[in-house]
Protein backbone atom coordinates (compact mmCIF):
# COMPACT_ATOMS: atom_id res chain seq x y z
CA UNK A 1 0.00 0.00 0.00
CA UNK A 2 1.32 3.49 -0.72
CA UNK A 3 2.61 5.59 1.82
CA UNK A 4 0.36 8.81 2.76
CA UNK A 5 -0.40 11.62 4.87
CA UNK A 6 -3.42 12.74 6.08
CA UNK A 7 -2.62 16.72 6.24
CA UNK A 8 -5.16 19.39 7.12
CA UNK A 9 -3.19 22.70 5.57
CA UNK A 10 0.01 23.90 3.42
CA UNK A 11 0.54 27.13 3.66
CA UNK A 12 3.94 29.76 3.94
CA UNK A 13 3.52 32.46 6.78
CA UNK A 14 5.44 33.74 9.13
CA UNK A 15 6.43 31.54 12.35
CA UNK A 16 4.61 33.42 15.29
CA UNK A 17 5.87 31.22 18.22
CA UNK A 18 9.70 30.45 20.31
CA UNK A 19 12.62 32.03 19.32
CA UNK A 20 12.45 31.46 15.43
CA UNK A 21 9.64 34.06 16.13
CA UNK A 22 9.69 36.01 12.72
CA UNK A 23 10.80 33.08 10.21
CA UNK A 24 9.15 32.88 6.95
CA UNK A 25 8.42 29.34 7.12
CA UNK A 26 6.51 27.22 4.88
CA UNK A 27 4.11 24.81 7.18
CA UNK A 28 2.49 21.70 6.67
CA UNK A 29 -0.16 21.00 9.29
CA UNK A 30 -0.68 17.36 9.66
CA UNK A 31 -4.17 15.94 10.46
CA UNK A 32 -4.16 13.69 14.06
CA UNK A 33 -3.19 14.15 17.20
CA UNK A 34 -2.82 11.58 20.18
CA UNK A 35 -3.23 13.87 23.01
CA UNK A 36 -6.64 16.12 23.57
CA UNK A 37 -5.40 19.55 24.71
CA UNK A 38 -8.02 21.84 26.63
CA UNK A 39 -6.87 24.89 24.55
CA UNK A 40 -6.19 23.17 21.28
CA UNK A 41 -7.96 25.19 18.07
CA UNK A 42 -6.94 22.87 15.62
CA UNK A 43 -9.89 21.56 13.31
CA UNK A 44 -9.30 17.83 12.80
CA UNK A 45 -12.40 16.93 11.19
CA UNK A 46 -12.65 19.18 8.43
CA UNK A 47 -10.62 20.32 5.06
CA UNK A 48 -8.23 17.23 5.29
CA UNK A 49 -6.21 15.84 1.87
CA UNK A 50 -4.70 12.72 2.03
CA UNK A 51 -0.98 13.32 0.59
CA UNK A 52 1.70 10.55 -1.09
CA UNK A 53 5.31 11.58 -0.56
CA UNK A 54 5.31 12.81 -4.40
CA UNK A 55 2.32 14.52 -4.20
CA UNK A 56 3.75 16.48 -1.51
CA UNK A 57 7.08 17.09 -2.50
CA UNK A 58 5.60 18.33 -5.79
CA UNK A 59 3.44 20.80 -3.45
CA UNK A 60 6.17 22.52 -1.60
CA UNK A 61 7.81 22.98 -4.61
CA UNK A 62 5.55 25.50 -5.61
CA UNK A 63 6.98 27.68 -2.66
CA UNK A 64 10.17 29.90 -2.19
CA UNK A 65 12.04 32.18 -0.25
CA UNK A 66 11.20 30.14 3.32
CA UNK A 67 13.72 29.55 5.95
CA UNK A 68 12.51 26.14 6.83
CA UNK A 69 9.70 23.42 6.49
CA UNK A 70 7.78 23.60 9.80
CA UNK A 71 6.23 20.23 10.52
CA UNK A 72 3.09 21.18 12.95
CA UNK A 73 0.12 19.46 13.97
CA UNK A 74 -1.81 17.87 15.27
CA UNK A 75 1.18 15.41 15.91
CA UNK A 76 3.67 14.80 13.09
CA UNK A 77 5.13 12.11 14.38
CA UNK A 78 2.06 9.93 14.39
CA UNK A 79 3.28 9.70 10.69
CA UNK A 80 6.76 8.60 10.89
CA UNK A 81 6.57 6.09 8.11
CA UNK A 82 5.38 9.08 6.09
CA UNK A 83 8.56 11.11 7.17
CA UNK A 84 10.89 8.38 6.43
CA UNK A 85 10.23 8.38 2.86
CA UNK A 86 9.60 11.97 2.48
CA UNK A 87 12.09 13.75 4.65
CA UNK A 88 15.05 12.50 2.59
CA UNK A 89 13.79 14.19 -0.49
CA UNK A 90 13.19 17.81 1.37
CA UNK A 91 16.59 20.12 0.73
CA UNK A 92 15.45 22.89 3.49
CA UNK A 93 15.67 23.01 6.89
CA UNK A 94 13.33 20.71 9.01
CA UNK A 95 11.73 22.49 12.28
CA UNK A 96 9.59 20.18 13.99
CA UNK A 97 6.98 21.18 16.37
CA UNK A 98 5.65 18.17 18.31
CA UNK A 99 4.07 17.52 21.53
CA UNK A 100 7.14 15.94 22.53
CA UNK A 101 5.46 12.32 23.87
CA UNK A 102 6.22 9.90 20.93
CA UNK A 103 10.05 9.55 21.97
CA UNK A 104 10.07 6.15 19.85
CA UNK A 105 8.40 8.08 16.80
CA UNK A 106 10.90 10.74 17.16
CA UNK A 107 14.24 8.26 17.21
CA UNK A 108 13.01 6.74 13.48
CA UNK A 109 13.05 10.38 11.46
CA UNK A 110 15.57 12.77 14.00
CA UNK A 111 18.47 12.28 11.46
CA UNK A 112 16.32 14.32 8.94
CA UNK A 113 15.13 17.02 11.99
CA UNK A 114 17.73 20.45 12.33
CA UNK A 115 15.07 22.50 14.93
CA UNK A 116 12.62 21.00 17.34
CA UNK A 117 10.48 23.23 18.80
CA UNK A 118 9.17 20.93 22.02
CA UNK A 119 6.05 21.35 23.94
CA UNK A 120 6.12 20.49 27.49
CA UNK A 121 2.92 19.79 28.12
CA UNK A 122 1.02 20.71 31.94
CA UNK A 123 -1.88 19.50 33.23
CA UNK A 124 -2.61 22.80 34.69
CA UNK A 125 -3.41 24.24 31.39
CA UNK A 126 -3.95 21.32 29.01
CA UNK A 127 -5.46 18.87 31.60
CA UNK A 128 -3.68 15.79 29.92
CA UNK A 129 -2.40 14.54 32.99
CA UNK A 130 1.43 14.31 34.19
CA UNK A 131 3.43 13.69 30.86
CA UNK A 132 6.83 14.61 32.59
CA UNK A 133 8.22 11.21 32.58
CA UNK A 134 7.39 10.86 28.44
CA UNK A 135 8.64 14.43 27.99
CA UNK A 136 11.98 13.19 29.76
CA UNK A 137 12.63 10.62 27.56
CA UNK A 138 11.86 12.30 24.29
CA UNK A 139 14.64 14.97 25.41
CA UNK A 140 17.12 12.24 25.58
CA UNK A 141 17.01 11.05 22.35
CA UNK A 142 17.13 14.65 20.72
CA UNK A 143 19.89 15.62 23.23
CA UNK A 144 21.77 12.54 22.34
CA UNK A 145 21.64 13.08 18.74
CA UNK A 146 23.14 16.70 19.09
CA UNK A 147 19.83 18.36 18.08
CA UNK A 148 18.99 22.12 18.22
CA UNK A 149 16.19 21.99 20.70
CA UNK A 150 14.38 23.73 22.84
CA UNK A 151 10.89 23.41 25.59
CA UNK A 152 7.97 25.76 24.69
CA UNK A 153 5.57 25.20 27.91
CA UNK A 154 1.82 26.96 27.58
CA UNK A 155 0.96 28.32 30.85
CA UNK A 156 -1.66 30.23 32.54
CA UNK A 157 -2.19 31.05 36.51
CA UNK A 158 -3.15 27.80 36.76
CA UNK A 159 0.73 26.57 36.97
CA UNK A 160 1.82 25.21 40.30
CA UNK A 161 4.89 25.37 41.96
CA UNK A 162 5.45 21.34 41.27
CA UNK A 163 5.16 21.92 37.59
CA UNK A 164 7.88 24.65 37.88
CA UNK A 165 9.98 22.18 39.59
CA UNK A 166 9.78 19.53 37.51
CA UNK A 167 9.92 21.80 34.03
CA UNK A 168 13.57 23.43 35.83
CA UNK A 169 14.50 19.98 36.40
CA UNK A 170 14.27 18.45 32.74
CA UNK A 171 15.29 22.23 31.55
CA UNK A 172 18.84 21.73 33.77
CA UNK A 173 18.92 17.92 32.87
CA UNK A 174 19.08 18.21 29.37
CA UNK A 175 20.43 22.26 29.08
CA UNK A 176 17.22 23.31 27.28
CA UNK A 177 16.20 27.02 26.70
CA UNK A 178 12.75 27.17 27.85
CA UNK A 179 9.92 29.46 26.09
CA UNK A 180 7.11 30.50 28.61
CA UNK A 181 4.04 30.76 26.25
CA UNK A 182 1.04 32.62 27.89
CA UNK A 183 -2.30 30.90 27.07
CA UNK A 184 -4.24 33.00 24.51
CA UNK A 185 -7.82 33.41 24.12
CA UNK A 186 -8.13 35.15 20.46
CA UNK A 187 -5.45 37.83 20.98
CA UNK A 188 -5.23 38.43 24.60
CA UNK A 189 -3.31 36.41 27.53
CA UNK A 190 -5.68 34.49 29.57
CA UNK A 191 -3.34 36.08 32.77
CA UNK A 192 -2.26 39.40 33.39
CA UNK A 193 1.20 41.00 32.95
CA UNK A 194 1.94 40.58 36.88
CA UNK A 195 0.98 37.78 36.80
CA UNK A 196 3.45 36.28 34.28
CA UNK A 197 5.49 38.43 36.17
CA UNK A 198 5.80 36.82 39.08
CA UNK A 199 5.45 33.14 37.49
CA UNK A 200 9.04 33.94 35.59
CA UNK A 201 10.18 34.69 38.84
CA UNK A 202 9.36 31.87 40.03
CA UNK A 203 11.05 30.14 37.19
CA UNK A 204 14.35 32.31 37.20
CA UNK A 205 14.98 31.37 40.89
CA UNK A 206 15.42 27.79 39.75
CA UNK A 207 17.31 27.97 36.11
CA UNK A 208 18.42 30.99 34.13
CA UNK A 209 17.72 30.14 30.20
CA UNK A 210 13.63 31.00 30.33
CA UNK A 211 11.94 33.56 28.16
CA UNK A 212 8.48 34.64 27.74
CA UNK A 213 7.50 34.65 24.28
CA UNK A 214 4.01 35.50 23.05
CA UNK A 215 2.07 34.24 20.03
CA UNK A 216 2.72 36.83 17.46
CA UNK A 217 0.57 35.29 15.02
CA UNK A 218 -2.57 36.25 16.99
CA UNK A 219 -1.64 39.71 17.54
CA UNK A 220 -0.25 40.00 14.01
CA UNK A 221 -4.01 38.69 13.10
CA UNK A 222 -1.78 36.00 10.45
CA UNK A 223 -2.04 31.99 9.89
S1 LIG B 1 -0.71 18.60 21.18
FE1 LIG B 1 -1.16 20.37 19.88
S2 LIG B 1 -2.44 19.54 18.24
FE2 LIG B 1 -2.42 18.02 19.87
S3 LIG B 1 -4.26 18.45 21.07
FE3 LIG B 1 -2.53 19.54 22.01
S4 LIG B 1 -2.58 21.60 21.10
FE4 LIG B 1 -3.85 20.26 19.80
Amino acid sequence: MQNKALIKEIFSSLQGEGPYIGYNQLFIRFAKCNLKCEYCDTDFLSDLKEYSCEELTAEINKYNNFHSVSLTGGEPLLFTDFLLEFLPQIKHKIYLETNATLFENLKKIIEYVDIISADIKLHSSSQNGDLFRVHDKFFEIAKNCGKEIFAKVVFDDNISDDEIDKICSLAEKYNLPIVLQPKMESRHATISSNEINDILNKFLNRYYNVRVIAQMHKYLNIR
